[in-house]
């Protein structure tokens, strides 16, 4: 292994955003060494890279300790359940890993000198009073609601996050994920796109929960992973939203994805989970304005890529 290869160690590494984010480093000419205990995640996300001899992939739960003997310069923390579904069925693997887990991944950072990325979530804000939301908003969880175990944890890894830039002058940054899609998601990861995609391609009815009026903002994954690259990249340790301002009703979606597919369906009317955002917007001029970013694929390109994805997996 050549000694001057930059190495991170990307968490969650198998999952959806971990394994595009490896190949782009292991692109930008990094070595990468994903930990990640298939919890949510697939090992045939990373599948292609098995004669990479850049890669590496440990099979590791991250809220037991973690030890590697090797050099490290990058730490991205990716490891958590990300999807509503998942979070539910998961609740306490949740809070821990967004707890034990990032503890863990800062302590391997400080043992290192390695700086630290953070993946948190629009989720942070909860069921929003502020619109579109930037990054001085504090939020409206409900802490002790069913998706407090994801909201919360990701708020408690923030702000430990923060106590290790201030206490250990730790290099540490935060991203504020939003809504997020693309090929790799798992078809039934009860996600909004994939569900859809999964329905519409079998030609079964759109499961729309609540009156379909909610919003959110869907950012295409090559998008998300060059702003968190970025991030990685630039001095700032304050949280900063990255996703795309493009906001929508889910109803609104339903008839964007009848168009690509050209394929109608039936809509089934659902319940609305407990504590559902009714809308999601990032305001995006922090990305903008710190790391000249903005989303650059439009809906209607992300979507057929990934339609065309989830083509191959029905
Ligand atoms: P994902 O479920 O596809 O990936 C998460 C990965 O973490 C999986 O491979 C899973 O097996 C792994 N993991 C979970 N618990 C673990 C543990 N204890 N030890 C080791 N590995 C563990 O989800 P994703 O969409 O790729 O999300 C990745 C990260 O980005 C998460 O931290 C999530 O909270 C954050 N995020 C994603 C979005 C989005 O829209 N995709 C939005 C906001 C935040
Ligand atoms: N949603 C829906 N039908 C589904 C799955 C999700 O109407 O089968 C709605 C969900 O209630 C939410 C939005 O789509 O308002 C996005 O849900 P997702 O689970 O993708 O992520 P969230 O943004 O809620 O974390």
């Amino acid at each position: 292994m050549s000694p001057q290869l930059l190495t991170s160690v990307v968490t969650g590494g198998a999952g959806f955003l971990g394994s595009h984010l490896t190949d782009r480093l292991l692109s930008e000419g990094h070595r990468v060494i994903a930990i990640d205990n298939l919890a949510t995640g697939n090992a045939s996300n990373i599948e292609h890279l098995a004669n990479n001899r850049n890669f590496e992939f440990v099979y590791h739960d991250v809220t037991g300790c973690i030890l590697l003997p090797d050099h490290v310069d990058f730490v991205w923390h990716f490891a958590s359940p990300a999807s509503p579904v998942d979070y539910l069925e998961l609740p306490i693997p949740t809070l821990k890993v967004g707890a034990f887990g990032t503890y863990n991944a800062l302590g391997l950072a400080k043992k290192k000198r390695a700086a630290f990325l953070l993946a948190s979530t629009s989720e942070c804000y909860g069921d929003p009073l502020v619109h579109p939301q930037n990054e001085d908003y504090w939020g409206n969880v409900n802490p002790i609601g069913p998706r407090g175990v994801y909201d919360e944890s990701k708020r408690f890894a923030e702000a430990m996050t923060m106590a290790y830039h201030r206490h250990y002058q730790m290099d540490t940054k935060i991203v504020r994920i939003f809504n997020t899609y693309g090929p790799r998601m798992r078809l039934k990861d009860g996600r909004v796109v994939p569900t859809f995609i999964d329905q519409v391609l079998n030609g079964n009815p759109f499961t729309i929960f609540g009156d379909g009026s909610q919003t959110r903002s869907f950012c295409y994954v090559t998008d998300l992973i060059e702003g968190i690259y970025r991030l990685m990249a630039s001095d700032y340790h304050q949280p900063v939203n990255i996703g795309n301002p493009s906001e929508m009703s889910i109803l609104q979606f339903v008839r964007e994805i009848t168009r690509l597919t050209e394929k109608p369906s039936r809509i089934e009317f659902c319940p609305l989970p407990e504590d559902d955002p009714k809308m999601r917007r990032p305001d995006i001029s922090r990305a903008r304005k710190i790391l000249g970013w903005e989303p650059k694929v439009s809906l209607e390109e992300g979507m057929q890529v990934t339609i065309d994805f989830f083509r191959t997996k029905i």
